[in-house]
């Protein structure tokens, strides 16, 4: 079992969806591409008529670089970043690889991006066209607060991009209310999907404007939009199938279980009996329970002689997968919340790491 921010375990029924070969110019591949676009659209509580859903071949870096790449104009565009961990940090190295002029509002990873800070640094930057923050900050499983800072950028008529990479189906976002113009997000995070494709859901007024802009052929999201959209769902290039055929099936899944709302619930129980049983056993979260997200815990090293490769191999081979660290100041590890994961699950898990610290601590 995969206890890690994705690829994550996902169902059975999921998996075997992948047993069977379709051509991609066949009406019902398209057919079904135009039914996940349209499902990814209601999950993000985005109407049709102002949003399309974009889907991109890659992880979800390729689809967060697409956004950048061709959201942003060539000329006269400055982009702004609030940057409170790796993924914020991964927005710049793409903008400096694709020469987009930034402003970059560095926060410590361990406190969220926070709107007055981000005001201020508007004010001083009256060139800003576009923004970016990162919603779950996987880094350390912080979630940062876009009911607050989005729809006040969008007042100031900048257009903004929200990674949700890692809170996407599993934490409930109003797209359309927060006048957001790009959401972007993979299909093997809460969707419970495999890895193989990330998703953008673009305000189409927005992306309309974006022709022209793209720094790569293969990354132009006006393009692949456009094809989506005038050819009833056919991909540009060769998609990969059977991971869509899963993802479909994942989507299934998450209506029949209830939702977004429903899952979300089941994260956030699991997320809480973990860090208090983990408290318990004398680990300590990095991240305050007020901001903590559902999705993934950080946990400090309890003491200094803490071997995490130890406690990751006895998980290992009882039959669990954790993930490192990514804080940069403090030794940290990490364990998912989400993918086909339930409370007893997270009970044993638990029963393990009290047999091991009694061993080794
Ligand atoms: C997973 C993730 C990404 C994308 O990572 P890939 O390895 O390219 O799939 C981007 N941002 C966040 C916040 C993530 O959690």
């Amino acid at each position: 079992m995969l206890l890690t921010p994705g690829p994550l375990t996902t169902s059975e029924t999921v998996k075997s969806q992948m047993l069977v070969d379709h051509g991609t110019w066949d009406d019902e591949y398209k057919r079904d591409t135009q039914a996940v676009r349209a499902e990814l659209l209601k999950l993000a509580n985005a109407p049709q008529e102002d949003y399309a859903a974009v889907l991109m071949q890659g992880s979800g870096t390729f689809a967060v670089e697409s956004t950048l790449g061709t959201a942003v104009p060539k000329k006269n565009a400055v982009l702004m970043i609030a940057i409170n961990g790796a993924y914020g940090q991964r927005m710049a190295q793409i903008a400096d690889y694709l020469d987009i002029r930034h402003v970059d509002v560095a926060f410590a990873e361990d406190e969220i991006t926070d709107w007055s800070r981000i005001q201020s640094e508007l004010t001083a930057h009256p060139e800003v066209t576009h923004f970016a923050v990162v919603h779950c900050e996987t880094t350390t499983g912080i979630l940062n607060p876009i009911e607050t800072i989005i729809p006040k950028v969008h007042a100031m008529g900048i257009t903004t991009i929200v990674d949700a990479m890692s809170s996407f189906g599993g934490v409930p976002i109003n797209t359309a209310d927060l006048g957001l113009d790009y959401l972007i997000s993979s299909s093997n995070k809460c969707v419970q999907g495999v890895p193989g494709f990330g998703l953008v859901i673009a305000k189409r007024t927005t992306i309309d404007q974006t022709k022209g802009n793209a720094r790569s052929l293969a990354l132009d999201l006006y393009d692949q939009y456009r094809t989506f959209e005038e050819h009833d769902g056919k991909w540009r290039f060769t998609s990969p199938t059977h991971v869509v055929y899963a993802f479909l099936q994942a989507l299934r899944e998450l209506n029949a279980a209830g939702g977004v709302t429903a899952r979300n619930r089941r994260y956030a129980e699991n997320e809480a009996k973990l860090r208090e049983g983990m408290a318990k056993l004398g680990y300590e979260p990095v991240i305050k329970a007020d901001v903590q997200s559902p999705i993934i815990t950080s946990f400090k090293y309890p003491s200094q002689q803490f071997d995490f490769q130890a406690l990751y191999e006895y998980l290992k081979k009882n039959g669990f997968i954790i993930y490192p660290g990514k804080v940069s100041n403090i030794d940290s590890f990490r364990i998912g919340n989400i993918g086909q994961v339930f409370a007893p699950d997270i009970d044993q898990l638990l029963e393990l790491i009290k047999q091991y610290s009694v061993v080794e601590v």
